[in-house]
């Protein structure tokens, strides 16, 4: 038996989502919750989706009625993650949300002791613990494979506007505009993709940082960032000694991770975006063919639902959280110039 997947946002990603629900052995896509009829109308065609597994924002609440569907997976902006997960819980409904978790710590923990009170599990969309490149970038810096890493690099942005264009100016009130709106999005481009660079050095080097610092970038296009940074660099210490310098930006092009070991190195390039991921080590080429990253992503966390074993702790509440606690320090470290120590 499948479970039922209830997607709640129809935007870019819940498109590549519902793509790996197709590919998925163990889910399938059973609904959507949408603020728009029309999206509603063209999902519900093209997926063949029974009419009483539509919901709207509003009506939502309604889906504790609903036998035919098992998970609620929230594909919305940042700052709705929270009261969307709230509501699936207490609607008896497990919960996988998009990164970042939540656009606070606070907000991240409100998420954590809903689901708890529940009784339903709680997952974050963090799809690289099922990407096999990722896996073994895992593997060669948590056993050490070329000696203890040393010292990483992660960096994650793109190029988002063209100052050459008159045109390209934007309304940050413009709902499709929500990643420049510092309440919508939490942050700037370290929350959207510096998640990906934290989650890169956490997971080599299989520690959590014990310091940061942090400077943010220039701002070039003044129009677009009123309210999130448009770059952002960091430092992380771990308590191996190792350290890492990161950056992610919404001003130009980066995707790239590098390791420095005892023995060797380890990089990729592409690193951390969509892959494909490819790179090499100092003992050769890393080739690993790439797979349906989303249906990997489901297909494991379903399996943690259906055989009811509680969500490993690299992918559940509490390590969305970490992150988030993370980049709380990052931002704070950017703001004062000083370091920032995590308990
Ligand atoms: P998007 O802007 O394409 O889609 C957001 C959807 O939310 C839209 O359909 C929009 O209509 C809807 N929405 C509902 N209420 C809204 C409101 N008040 N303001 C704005 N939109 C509203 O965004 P996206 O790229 O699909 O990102 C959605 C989430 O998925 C984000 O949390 C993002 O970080 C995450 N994401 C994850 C990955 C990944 O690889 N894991 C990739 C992309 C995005």
């Amino acid at each position: 038996p499948k479970l039922n997947v209830a997607l709640c946002g129809l935007g870019n990603y819940a498109r590549m989502l519902a793509e790996g629900l197709q590919a998925s052995q163990y889910c399938r896509l059973a609904g959507v919750v949408t603020g728009h009829a029309d999206k509603a109308a063209a999902w519900q065609q093209q997926y063949q989706l029974p009419p009483q597994n539509i919901y709207n924002y509003n009506n939502f609440d309604g889906i504790a009625h609903n036998p035919n569907i098992d998970v609620v997976y929230i594909v919305l902006p940042n700052f709705l993650h929270k009261p969307f997960t709230i509501r699936a819980a207490q609607a008896g409904k497990h919960v996988i949300t998009e990164k970042p978790m939540a656009t606070t710590a606070a907000d991240c923990e409100a998420m954590i002791a809903a689901c708890n009170k529940a009784g339903v599990q709680l997952a974050v969309g963090y799809r690289m613990h099922f990407e096999p490149t990722q896996q073994e970038i895992m593997r060669l810096g948590q056993q050490k494979a070329f000696g203890p890493v040393r010292y990483l690099e992660a960096g994650l942005g793109y190029k988002t506007y063209n100052l050459a264009d008159a045109n390209d100016m934007v309304d940050i009130n413009d709902d499709t505009q929500w990643r420049l709106h510092k309440t919508k999005a939490g942050g700037g481009p370290l929350m959207d993709l510096g998640v990906y660079c934290v989650q890169a050095a956490r997971y080599v080097l299989g520690e959590e940082p014990v310091a940061v610092t942090a400077q943010f970038g220039p701002v070039h296009h003044a129009q677009r960032f009123t309210q999130v940074e448009e770059s952002i660099t960091w430092q992380m210490q771990f308590p191996g000694g190792a350290a890492a310098n990161c950056t992610s930006s919404y001003g130009f092009n980066i995707d790239k991770l590098y390791a420095s070991a005892d023995d060797g190195y380890f990089e990729l390039s592409p690193a951390l975006s969509h892959g494909p991921f490819t790179g090499k080590t100092s003992a050769g080429i890393l080739n690993i063919p790439p797979i349906n990253q989303q249906a990997s992503q489901l297909d494991a966390m379903a399996q943690y639902i259906i055989n009811k074993q509680p969500m490993p702790a690299h992918i559940n509440g509490s390590e969305g959280l970490r992150d988030i606690r993370i980049i709380e320090a990052i931002y704070k470290a950017a703001q004062t110039g000083g370091v920032v120590k995590l308990v």
